[in-house]
Parts: structure tokens; sequence; C-alpha cells
């Protein structure tokens, strides 16, 4: 892996490369390793936003979190993720101006209202080289800000030991969840389920909560079988009680993400179904498909526990209805995974 540094945040980093022996080389711009075929790794300067509210998707339902991206892209390899599509280029940028991304979250402080903030939606929460660089100011933030919750995401099984020290436990552990095929042949590098699991166990044997995402979930022969087992070994291993919410969502994709992920990923056979384009400009399973997958899965998990708290990941109200025989809408939705943060 090749490390740059952008000329203008060098001084901002400088330090912590050398205490780690990072062999960097510096550059002008970040547009001048834009050729460069393999993945690097840059240090820059964010001069757009690190915060924003969830972009959710138009006409599907939203559970009104926001994004925060300290680091854009991830050392991944999952043939379904959007980020091939989302960025020009595959190579990560850890942003190093960390007191621009504290500031900007101080603006939302202000009320006394429960949010929620993810840094797993442009990278995984768990990219050690990332965090090194952002967790000392985002913990203080968090041990400031009791009412505000840091949701990390990762399909990783190594948890930085810094973030299991915060003062109020207002951190949300999460794991992306799939079933063993899925994670053999479609989540390339990451870490297998089980192990992620047992990385879930150990956060709650320190106190946390933790929350789990079955997205996405992806329809092939065999596919109910696996995600039982999946279901089975999570509430063999885990307390119910600790996971704040369980949310599922079934594969979709913007259309340009076929091609650019086959060129990556010749052997992936996920788009090898039937998608509608649907209202977001989204390809996804026919409304029919989605809710029969949704209702088999939700049940599996009602086998194990009537409580734990279950919702679907941008889909529709009627999807809703078909499923749980209620309606939703974003701020019901919001309301209720307060309610679960205040328990
Ligand atoms: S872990 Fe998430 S962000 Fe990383 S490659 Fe996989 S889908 Fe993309």
């Amino acid at each position: 892996m090749k490390y740059f540094v952008t000329e203008d945040a060098i001084k901002k980093v400088k330090k912590k490369l050398e205490k780690s022996n990072i062999d960097y080389q510096i550059v002008k711009n970040i547009k001048d390793i834009y050729e460069i075929k393999d993945r690097a790794i840059i240090f820059t300067i964010n001069k757009g936003k690190f915060l924003m509210p969830c972009p959710g998707t138009p006409k599907y339902i939203c559970c009104g979190y926001y994004v925060l991206a300290p680091v854009e892209n991830c050392p991944y390899n999952c043939s379904y993720c959007i980020l091939n599509a989302y960025f020009n280029d595959r190579h990560i940028r850890i942003y190093v101006n960390t007191d621009d991304m504290i500031k900007e979250m101080e603006k939302i402080t202000n009320a006394k209202q429960i949010k929620r903030i993810g840094t797993g939606e442009f990278s995984d929460s768990m990219f050690e080289l990332g965090a090194r660089i952002y967790a000392e100011p985002l913990l203080e933030f968090f041990n400031k800000n009791r009412n505000i919750y840091l949701e990390l995401k990762t399909k990783g099984r190594n948890i930085l030991e810094c973030f299991l020290e915060s003062k109020h436990k207002n951190i949300i552990f999460s794991w992306s969840i799939n079933s063993k095929t899925v994670n053999e042949y479609e989540e390339k590098g990451t870490s297998a389920i089980d192990e992620r699991i047992n990385s879930a166990k150990m956060v709650i044997s320190k106190g946390y909560p933790v929350s789990l995402h079955f997205n996405p979930i992806i329809e092939y022969e065999g596919w109910e079988k696996e995600y039982g087992e999946v279901i089975d070994l999570i509430f063999k291993q885990l307390d119910p009680q600790a996971i704040k919410w369980i949310s599922l969502g079934t594969l979709r994709f913007i259309p340009k993400l076929k091609d650019i992920a086959e060129s990556f990923h010749s052997e992936t056979k996920i788009f090898d179904n039937e998608f509608i384009l649907a209202l977001d400009g989204k390809k996804r399973y026919f409304r029919k498909k989605r809710t029969e997958i949704y209702k088999i899965i939700y049940e599996m998990i009602r086998s194990h526990s009537k409580d734990v708290f279950v919702y679907l990941c941008m889909e529709n109200d009627d999807v809703w209805f078909d499923v749980f025989k209620t309606r939703m809408n974003d701020k019901k939705l919001k309301g209720l995974m307060d309610d679960q943060l205040r328990k």
C-alpha cells in the first residue's frame, strides 16, 4: 500500500505518521494521485463537510441519523459496495483537520434531543489508520455530549481499545451481518461472521450496546437456511437485551454499480436476479420478493426474541405494513429508535 500526504495536511499529521513509521510521499494536490491504479491512502484536508443528515433515499423511510465522514473509501472489497459507484476512485482519504470536524459537530449539540451519528457510511468505522487520527477528538466530543450517540459500524473483528473507554457508553458498536456464502464470496477482505459476533459479545461484556445490520440481504439458492444459521448463532452468543436494534435491507443499487462492480468482481452473481427500477432510481428486488424475505427473517428473529427492535432500512410504508402490519414514517421511526436508547 502506498501512502501520500497533501502539502496542506502535512503539518497536522507529520508527528503521527512518523510515530507509526509510515513511509509517505508528499503531493501538492490530491489530483496528483488519481492516475495511480492501486488503492492508496491519502492523508489530506477536508474542504467540504464532515457531517450531514443521512441522505436517505427519496420516497423511502429513513431513521433520521447523521453521517460523519472523517474517512472516505474503505480497505475492504465488497462486490456490492456502493462506494465504488459513489466515488471516482478507490483511494482512501483520511481527513486530518479533525478540529474542523468537531466544530461542525458542535453545531448540532444545542437541542436536548437524542441524536445518532454514524461513521460507517463512507468507510469502515474500525479502519485503524483512519480511527487513529480522529478517535481522540471524537471521544472527547461524545464524552461531553451524552445525548448524542456514536454508531460505529464495521465488518471487522478488531475493536480499537480507545473506543471502549467512553465515559457515558454512548457508543453503539455495530456490525454488518450476512450469510456465510455472501460473506465468503462477496465481502472480500472482511472478517468472518462468527468473528464479528464474537467481537460483539466482547463489547457487550464491557457494558456497551450493539446493533446488527442485515444489509444487503441477498437472495440465492439456499439463502433461507444460511441466514437462519446466522440468526441462531447471534442469539446463541449475544444477550438480546444488549442489542439495540437489528436492521433489514435487501440488495439495492444504482444501475451504474453493476458494471463497475463486475469490472472488479467478475465472478459475482448477485446482479443475476430480477430487479425493478424503484422510485428512488435504485434497482431492487420486486416488492413481493422483498416482503417475503423480510417476513422470513423477521420470523426467524422473533423465534429467538420477542422484544429486540427490528426495522427496515430504506423501505417504503407499504412494505413496512406488509411485514409488520403497522404504518411507518421518518419521524415515527426516529422516535422508536430514540426510545431504544432511553432504555
Ligand atoms: S465494508 Fe462497507 S464500505 Fe467497506 S467495501 Fe464493504 S460495503 Fe463498502
